[in-house]
């Protein structure tokens, strides 16, 4: 019997699928992922993303692909919305000496996916989404015909 190593099969392109995507391919294992939407996301959903993230995608090798279409924030803070007056921050800069990243980034989600899926895929050893046209992802109930013989495995 021929051993067969299958890809890691990774559910929805959100960035929660799209990062890990990113990871297995940093370390040479294949990865599926199927979205039902059969497109990336069109909403803005998530947008800030804190320094660990960073410190991951930095792991993965794509960091300044993000950090160049994203907006540095230092200081985080709100105002008290029953006065409207302003309450306490927190400065970033003080985690200087703990990460490389200190500071936070905003990027809409509808923008943060495209980058992820771009980096996902090129260079990829093998492929990661089977794209069915610019823009749109492989959805559940698609025949895949994926052939590890023809993928390389
Ligand atoms: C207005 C707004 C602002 C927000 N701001 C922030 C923020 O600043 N920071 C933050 O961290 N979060 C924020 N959130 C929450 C944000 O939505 C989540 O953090 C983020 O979307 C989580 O990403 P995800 O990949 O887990 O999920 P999603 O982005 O929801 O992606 C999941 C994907 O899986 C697909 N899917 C689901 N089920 C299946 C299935 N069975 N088969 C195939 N595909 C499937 C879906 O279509 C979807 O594309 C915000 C949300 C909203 C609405």
């Amino acid at each position: 019997m021929t051993a067969c190593i299958l890809p890691v099969v990774i559910v929805g392109a959100g960035p929660i699928g799209l990062i890990p995507a990113l990871g297995l391919q940093h370390y040479g294992v294949s990865a599926l992922v199927f979205e039902e939407d059969r497109r990336l996301s069109i909403d803005t959903k998530a947008g800030t993303i804190i320094t660990r993230t960073l410190e991951v995608l930095d792991r993965y090798g794509v960091v300044d692909d993000v950090l160049a279409q994203s907006l540095r924030i230092e200081e985080i803070g709100e105002p008290a919305r029953a006065t409207n007056q302003r309450t306490l921050s927190v400065w970033t800069g003080e985690l200087t000496e703990d990460t490389r990243f200190p500071f936070v980034i905003n990027i809409p989600q509808h923008e943060l996916e495209p980058i992820l899926q771009v980096l996902s895929t090129s260079g990829a050893k093998h492929p990661t989404f089977f794209t069915k046209a610019p823009g749109t992802v492989i959805g559940p109930t698609d025949d895949i015909n994926y052939d590890p013989a023809i993928s390389g495995e």
